[in-house]
């Protein structure tokens, strides 16, 4: 076997593993769908090192030949799409079905070109550097830019660049005078090894880009309560310690108000569970509905929450507290339109730098305070490491 094939079936194998691996990502994944394209794009690659395989064994190269290049500008434009899906961005199709057409075209035009000819060279590989420069500029329109993705701007220009050095390549080594030439030439075997280690690398990174995005997104879901869609404790600490690191920044104040739905056994108790569960529900919209942007909401467990504000003094803090306070006892779920809840909460303010912990317990004394007043109110921590007051 020459050393060519062997290059030709380990790209047509690693191209199907490539495809076989996004698919695998796809399909154990509903939420990653779309990295389906992925797998498509290197699906259809697989067929450009097969088709070139086959023109070795076929007394007809003409239709391998056409699906060989056909194939590759097609997996190309497949992968802009799949890096468009990616992001959630719309695809231009029609930009990349112009582009796609006007490369079938160039390819035609020169089908019966002289290979060996430098020229013939540059105008056949044109169309792949096209679409590798259409690859490189889609990501840089659509990702965040992060190393990540820069690395994977620069190896799509790199790859775009070394298909318009290959002509170089070809007529230094010669590229064989007909396809079956070709495919014996030592120039077959540098072209095929840079490609395919250009496209392995290509691979790499955007399964690097794909096990990223799935690892963000797991946390996310690993840092939201299922049934307030609010941030739970551990989303909640994590991102209250960024609030805080940023209010320092700013020199500005923390505000955190914890809130605990009052009697809610009781409620559940007589109600039922799924009464009480609609209650959670209810008053979590009311915090979305009242809280600041920026505020980070939280239910912290069970019938406990916490909003915290950046920048906001104690006047503006008690204000949003008392109108979560008083949407709620205006609250009357559809199933039990005559039972009605209170919710009591503690407010504490302080100047960032300030321990998470530290505010967590001065609001945690105010709440307590306001449920031994009797309840339904919002109580002020007056200060560090003092008792609260009443504000209701
Ligand atoms: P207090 O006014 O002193 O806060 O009284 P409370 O009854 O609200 O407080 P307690 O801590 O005794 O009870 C909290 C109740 O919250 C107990 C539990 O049944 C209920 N609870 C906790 N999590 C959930 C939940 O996810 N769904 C429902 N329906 N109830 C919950
Ligand atoms: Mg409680
Ligand atoms: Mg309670």
């Amino acid at each position: 076997m020459g050393s060519a094939v062997f290059a030709l079936i380990v790209n047509t194998v690693v191209a199907l593993l490539f495809a076989a691996t996004f698919t695998t990502f796809a399909l154990s994944n509903a939420r990653f769908r779309r990295v389906l394209w992925l797998g498509l794009a290197y699906a259809i690659g697989a067929l450009t090192p097969g088709s070139e395989l086959l023109v070795r064994f076929t007394d007809t190269p003409q239709i391998f030949m056409a699906t060989s290049s056909g194939s590759f500008v097609l997996a190309f434009y497949a992968t802009a799409v799949a890096l468009m899906k990616f992001h959630r961005r719309s695809v231009p199709w029609l930009t990349f079905g112009a582009l796609t057409l006007a490369s079938f075209t160039l390819r035609w035009t020169i089908w019966n070109g002289q290979r060996d000819d430098l020229q013939y060279e540059w105008l056949y590989q044109l169309p792949f550097a096209m679409a590798m420069l259409v690859c490189a500029a889609t990501l840089w329109q659509v990702s965040r830019r992060t190393v990540l993705d820069r690395i994977l701007t620069i190896v799509f220009l790199i790859a775009s660049a070394h298909f318009l050095i290959k002509p170089l390549l070809a007529h230094w080594y010669g590229s064989g005078s007909t396809a079956k030439a070709y495919a014996e030439s030592l120039y077959a075997l540098l072209s095929q090894s840079a490609t395919g280690i250009l496209l392995i690398a290509i691979g790499l990174l955007l399964i690097l880009m794909v096990v990223r995005a799935m690892l963000s997104d797991a946390q996310q879901e690993s840092e939201i309560d299922a049934l307030s869609q609010l941030l739970n404790r551990r989303g909640f600490v994590r991102r209250a310690n960024g609030l805080i690191a940023n209010a320092v920044r700013l020199r500005s104040k923390v505000a955190l108000v914890m809130f605990d739905l009052d009697h809610f056994k009781h409620i559940n108790d007589t109600y039922g569970h799924g009464v009480g569960d609609g209650f959670i529900e209810a008053f979590s919209e009311i915090l979305r509905l009242c809280s600041p942007p920026g505020a980070l909401i939280a239910r912290l467990g069970g019938e406990e929450f916490a909003v915290m504000l950046v920048s906001h003094d104690v006047a503006v803090a008690r204000l949003f507290g008392e109108s979560v306070r008083a949407h709620l006892v205006n609250l009357e779920l559809e199933q039990c339109r005559d039972v009605r809840i209170t919710v009591s909460a503690g407010l504490a303010v302080d100047h960032a730098p300030i321990e998470l912990q530290d505010l967590m317990r001065q609001a945690d004394a105010a709440l307590y305070d306001a449920k031994s007043r009797g309840r339904n109110r919002l109580c002020i921590a007056r200060a560090r490491n003092t008792t609260a007051s009443a504000a209701s």
